[in-house]
């Protein structure tokens, strides 16, 4: 029998929660640290020692022996640096922990080796890292002790984004003032804020740590680099929703556990479509606290992992040949009284609010797909994005019949006077009860799918941080209702009926961009086809999205709403080369490695079996037709790969030599990636033919069937 799980109990029991201040502050404080926290602006000095005390006593009640400032740098993870609590011994040599507001509010990590594509050389070494109030603080329990972490952004000194959370407080604030216009239009005088909601499904592969620790390339890569694809796959959709074998069940279990403490709402588990694949969902929240979380949720996996004798990976794309993996962003807009604008209710085609909602974020997504689309990009899901998986690199809207109905008759005649319903969905047995059936199916390949009252962004990586996305998402959604608000204010002024300034703006936007809906199968060759003729752009690869960051429209786009201005956009960009110039070489270095010391010898000693083999087999007088052919087809291969190998060592040298960022990443996406495939190609061939005894690694069929 297992022992029992209090959930309750457990649950936030690491996180310095609003109910935990609240007991531990006056009332007076509390309400000081909620009014900024909810409202905006500075906590004095002094408040903040206070709260740094209570949060440093909880802590240390905990077993915290030391604190750190976590951030967010742009490697996509988060970074920390711990301080122990201790001070100055007093004269009897006393220790006392101490921990001042000053500590809290800011820290001073040296910025100089993250990545600030140029900012730092333009402008100064000096970083800092700034209290997000928004966020709990939290307790991490591992082999260095208790910390307590403070969630934090970070800054250069001159004040540029060096960060991930920084840009998305700045679109957080953005999307809430541009939103508020728009429901204030509606009458909504109460709301004092529009806040974005994300839920993140996080998908991930486990995989026995002894096989890994055999495989150098899933060790520096995150992927497997070679591999024969195992006679079975994911063809027969068992693993799919499939019973959770015992020892994923246990790690899913003590996940679980872990997440709650640290006040994730770890909610949904189950297998996911290719074998050894996993999901995880949490239920969703604020953007910030979501993006914070699901650093967490990542974190947690991997350490989890090692527990059970398992390793997480989170690469995009482990294994070719069967599914990779991603992240659906689930994201909504919901006021703080209240309501969730992207709500349609139960008669959507009456609904003006939502259907002005809707026009907006059509507006937004067409006219800036290609931003989107960059925001979802980086190397590992290269192979999933443009390659013939889910989801396709072309950014569209999979609004559902009913919806997709309701924008055509807005479209076409101005009104839309009918909805299609559900109806009934009877099960044809007795015992069983009819359903109210949903008015439409789900999509399951279309990037940016309606989901009821979300929208369910799929292109994420699974591997990356969800900030960007969502950053980019509030940024270009703040743009289309400032423009609608700025247009329905100056008509009203100019004497036009609200009703009718709505309807048709509504209609105009709907017209305008309605070539992003597409309810088809989003993985098909016409659906290239088709949106080529749209004109909705088809970006394949993350170094071509880069770009994207710093056209007129991006720069326009970001600096109106204050969340990059042009030199935090151009540095982005340069940061998204120089990182996947360095993971192609790390790729690119270890098949060099892996085929030079592993594959090569062990097929060459195959060879040398088969050759005294033939000699043998002849000396007994009998044909040896057989082996002096597989011998001959190893010997091809073998030089084969040979060949191939010498090809990517002079490429990846070549590559090296590149001074410019952006060529050399565009060198490795267009030369070096080529030279890595060539590799692959015989060596995954020989791998079919040479004794399983003799390959030095383990296979997929044992990596991904055999957990
Ligand atoms: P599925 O996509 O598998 O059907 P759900 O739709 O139930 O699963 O939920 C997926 C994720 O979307 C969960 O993290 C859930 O909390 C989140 N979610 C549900 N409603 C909203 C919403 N209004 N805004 C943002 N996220 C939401
Ligand atoms: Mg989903």
């Amino acid at each position: 029998m297992s022992e029992t799980i209090d959930v309750e109990a457990l649950f936030g029991s690491r996180v310095f929660t609003l109910g935990k201040m609240k007991e531990r502050l006056t009332r007076q404080t509390f309400a000081e640290v909620k009014r900024v926290m909810e409202q905006g602006g500075e906590l004095p000095l002094a408040t903040a020692d206070v709260v740094a005390k209570a949060m440093k006593d909880w802590a240390v009640e905990n077993g915290a022996t030391h604190y750190t400032h976590w951030f967010q740098p742009l490697t996509g993870i988060t970074a920390e640096k711990h301080d122990a609590f201790v001070s100055h011994p007093d004269s009897e040599g006393r220790m006392l922990l101490e921990f001042s507001g000053r500590e809290l509010i800011k820290g001073e990590p040296d910025a100089s080796s993250f990545p600030s594509g140029g900012l730092r050389a333009t402008f100064e070494a000096r970083g800092y890292t700034a209290w997000d109030m928004t966020s709990p603080a939290f307790l991490k329990e591992d082999a260095t002790g208790v910390i307590l972490c403070i969630p934090t952004a970070f800054c250069s000194y001159t004040g540029e984004a060096l960060d991930k959370k920084t840009p998305l407080l700045r679109s957080m604030e953005a999307i809430s003032q541009q939103a508020l216009r728009i429901v204030r239009l509606f009458g909504n005088m109460e709301a004092t804020k529009v806040v974005p909601s994300v839920g993140a499904e996080q998908e991930y592969f486990l995989v026995d740590r002894e096989k890994y620790l055999q495989r150098d390339d899933l060790i520096f890569a995150g992927r497997t680099l070679f591999g024969a694809p195992a006679p079975k796959g994911q063809e027969l959709e068992d693993h799919y929703f499939g019973t959770i074998r015992e020892r994923i069940g246990a790690y899913m279990k003590d996940l679980n556990i872990e997440l709650w403490k640290l006040g994730v709402t770890a909610k949904t588990q189950h297998n996911e479509a290719a074998p050894a694949q996993h999901e995880l969902a949490p239920i969703y929240e604020t953007a910030n606290i979501a993006v914070d979380h699901n650093q967490l949720v990542m974190e947690t996996m991997k350490k989890v992992a090692g527990r059970h004798g398992l390793t997480c990976l989170l690469h995009e794309k482990p294994f070719a040949g069967v599914n990779g993996s991603g992240k659906h962003d689930n994201w909504s807009l919901c006021t703080d009284n209240g309501v969730n604008l992207l709500d349609p209710g139960v008669t959507p085609n009456a609904n003006i609010q939502f259907l002005l909602v809707l026009a907006c974020i059509m507006k937004a997504v067409d006219t800036h797909a290609d931003l989107l689309r960059q925001s979802a990009s980086d190397v590992g899901n290269d192979h999933r994005l443009g390659a013939n998986e889910a989801p396709p690199a072309i950014i569209s809207m999979f609004l559902g019949e009913q919806l997709d109905d309701v924008v055509k008759q807005l479209v076409e005649t101005g009104e839309a006077a009918h909805l299609i319903e559900g109806g009934k969905l009877e099960t044809g047995v007795s015992t069983l009860p009819d359903f109210e059936k949903d008015a439409t199916d789900r999509n399951r390949t279309s990037p940016f799918a309606f989901t009821g009252n979300k929208f369910e962004f799929r292109t994420v990586g699974s591997a990356d941080s969800i900030a960007s996305p969502n950053t980019t998402l509030n940024a270009i959604v703040a743009e289309a209702f400032c423009e609608a608000a700025d247009t329905l204010e100056r008509e009203m002024a100019g004497g036009k009926e609200f009703e009718l300034a709505v309807h048709d703006l509504i209609k105009e936007y709907m017209g305008r961009h309605q070539r992003i809906i597409f309810n088809g199968d989003g993985y098909s060759e016409e659906w290239v086809k088709e949106a080529a003729r749209r004109g909705l752009p088809n970006i394949k690869s993350m170094v071509e999205a880069a770009g994207t960051l710093t056209t007129d429209k991006a720069i326009r786009l970001f600096e109106k709403f204050g969340i990059f201005t042009r030199v935090e956009l151009e540095s982005r960009e340069e940061i998204l080369y120089e990182t996947y110039a360095k993971t192609i070489n790390i790729e690119a270095l270890t098949m060099i490695n892996m085929a030079n010391k592993k594959y090569i010898p062990a097929a060459v000693g195959y060879t040398r079996t088969l050759a005294d083999t033939v000699i043998a087999v002849r000396e007994a007088g009998a044909d040896a037709f057989v082996q002096s052919e597989l011998l001959g087809e190893v010997n091809g291969l073998l030089s084969a790969a040979r060949k191939a190998l010498k090809e990517l060592e002079r490429a990846t040298a070549q590559a090296g030599a590149m001074q410019d960022a952006k060529s050399q990443a565009f060198f490795y996406k267009d030369t070096v990636k080529e030279a890595m495939d060539a590799l692959r190609a015989p060596i995954d061939e020989l791998e079919m033919l040479v004794d399983k005894k003799v390959w030095p690694v383990p296979s997929y069929g044992e990596l991904i069937f055999e957990v």
